[in-house]
């Protein structure tokens, strides 16, 4: 057997919880820890240790993706109340997501996991639509009231100097009905159109962006504007050397030359419309199962993860010992996008080229017919086989072994 490959900086990795930590440690044992002198600073994220730790380990870990640059997460619980009791936990812990997200900043960027056999809904789509969520305002940060007949509501904007300026919104008269205030940032809205055209520039994709200015000619027009500003400034011309191309439309435009493209491109999304259309791209494209997900922040951090959740169902299953057969695909795209990411940082062409191996391998044992049941019950191969969760990992380290 050929040398183990070897890392110069770690990667930060994250384990978490239920199904997706059972597939971790089959995924680093089966197909990582064969072929490389794997160095990572872990980080457990399950939710026992972020019980015993009062969550300091999920800040730790957040912070440690600030000194390396790259991180790799396990999909972990975000506490409810059943999970209170399941857990005893003593306090109801945000989302470590949302926590990481809110230390590193930056813009999630999900893209499918294509694969010969698994045929997208829509038979145009040759190639991945990475979608990009605006992860700020708008309705996820609103105020919002009923308002009975007879009510007038109006928007009320303090300036710094204390004047007044008031912009009537309705005057509820027969019927009473329902009123909102959003609102976004001039710097959120940069910030995301700067991580779209820098992660078009680094995948040579397209970039589309839209939003719905004709009707909303002051909220998103000022989208429109700023994405705009940016290009011209900052990346026309990066745009023209790479050959690719920045487009702006109408939300439903874009809708419908979406559905008739070919895919291969990043879909830049207001916040609303990235929460929807990344469900939609996920379905059509196949299985949630099959998407990955990777936090681009400003400063040039990276986090990747399976944009899928514990799978608790297939867990519960697990700990009983009847037979699973969840999908690892996108964890296992996950370590090979942040081994991908962690190698052209530090410049190590044999660890990059291994994860370009992985990923085939993995696509090669769909291709072969090898899936577990969610791929199972969609794949259109004539000579398709159900295996459980381990055996689908085992497959894959077979071919693995068979392209080194
Ligand atoms: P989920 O774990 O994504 O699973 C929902 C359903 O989708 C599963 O029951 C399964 O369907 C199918 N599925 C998802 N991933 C699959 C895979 N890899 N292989 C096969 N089938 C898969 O979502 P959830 O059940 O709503 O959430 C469970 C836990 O995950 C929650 O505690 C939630 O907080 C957490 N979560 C974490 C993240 C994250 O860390 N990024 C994201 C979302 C949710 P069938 O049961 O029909 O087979
Ligand atoms: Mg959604």
């Amino acid at each position: 057997m050929t040398e183990k490959i070897k890392m110069h900086l770690p990667l930060v990795e994250m384990d978490g919880d239920e199904m997706t930590r059972v597939i971790w440690t089959k995924v680093k044992d089966l197909l990582l820890l064969p072929f490389l002198e794997l160095k990572t600073e872990y980080y457990d994220l399950g939710l026992q240790e972020r019980e015993r730790t009062r969550d300091r380990v999920t800040t730790e870990a957040a912070e440690a993706i600030k000194k390396y640059g790259v991180g790799v997460k396990c999909a972990t619980i975000t506490p409810n109340d059943e999970r209170m009791t399941e857990y005893s936990l003593t306090e109801m812990y945000k989302s470590p997501n949302g926590t990481i997200r809110a230390i590193l900043d930056g813009t999630v960027f999900r893209a499918p996991i294509t694969a010969s056999g698994i045929t997208p809904y829509i038979p145009t789509w040759k190639r991945p639509i990475t979608i990009a969520r605006h992860a700020y305002g708008d309705i996820y940060r609103n105020t919002e009231s009923l308002a009975e007949a007879g009510t007038k509501a109006e928007l009320l904007l303090t300036a710094p100097d204390g004047s007044e300026q008031r912009l009537p919104i309705h005057t509820f008269e027969k019927s009473g009905g329902i009123v909102q205030g959003v609102h976004n940032t001039d710097d959120s809205i940069a910030s995301f159109a700067r991580a779209c055209f820098s992660y078009a520039l680094d995948t040579k994709q397209d970039l589309w962006f839209n939003a719905k200015d004709t009707i909303s000619k002051i909220y998103d027009r000022r989208f429109r504007d700023i994405f705009d500003e940016i290009f011209e400034a900052g990346y026309k011309e990066s745009f023209a050397a790479a050959e690719i191309h920045y487009l702006y439309t109408l939300i439903d435009d874009a809708i419908a030359r979406v559905i008739r493209s070919e895919g291969g491109f990043v879909w830049a999304c207001k916040n609303y419309d990235g929460d929807v259309m990344s469900d939609m791209v996920a379905t059509a494209f196949g299985s949630l199962a099959m998407m990955t997900s990777v936090l681009v922040s400003p400063k040039g951090y990276f986090e990747y993860e399976a944009a899928h959740g514990t799978v608790q169902r297939h867990f519960y299953k697990y700990q009983k010992g009847e037979p699973t057969s969840t999908n690892s695909v996108a964890t296992i795209f996950a370590w090979s996008g942040a081994l991908r990411k962690r190698a052209q940082l530090d410049a190590l062409p044999r660890l990059e080229r291994f994860a370009g191996i992985l990923e085939t391998a993995v696509q090669k044992t769909i291709a072969d017919g090898i899936l577990t049941g969610d791929l199972y019950e969609i794949s259109t191969l004539p000579n398709k086989q159900k295996v459980d969760t381990e055996t689908f990992i085992l497959e894959a380290a077979q071919r693995l072994k068979n392209f080194q």
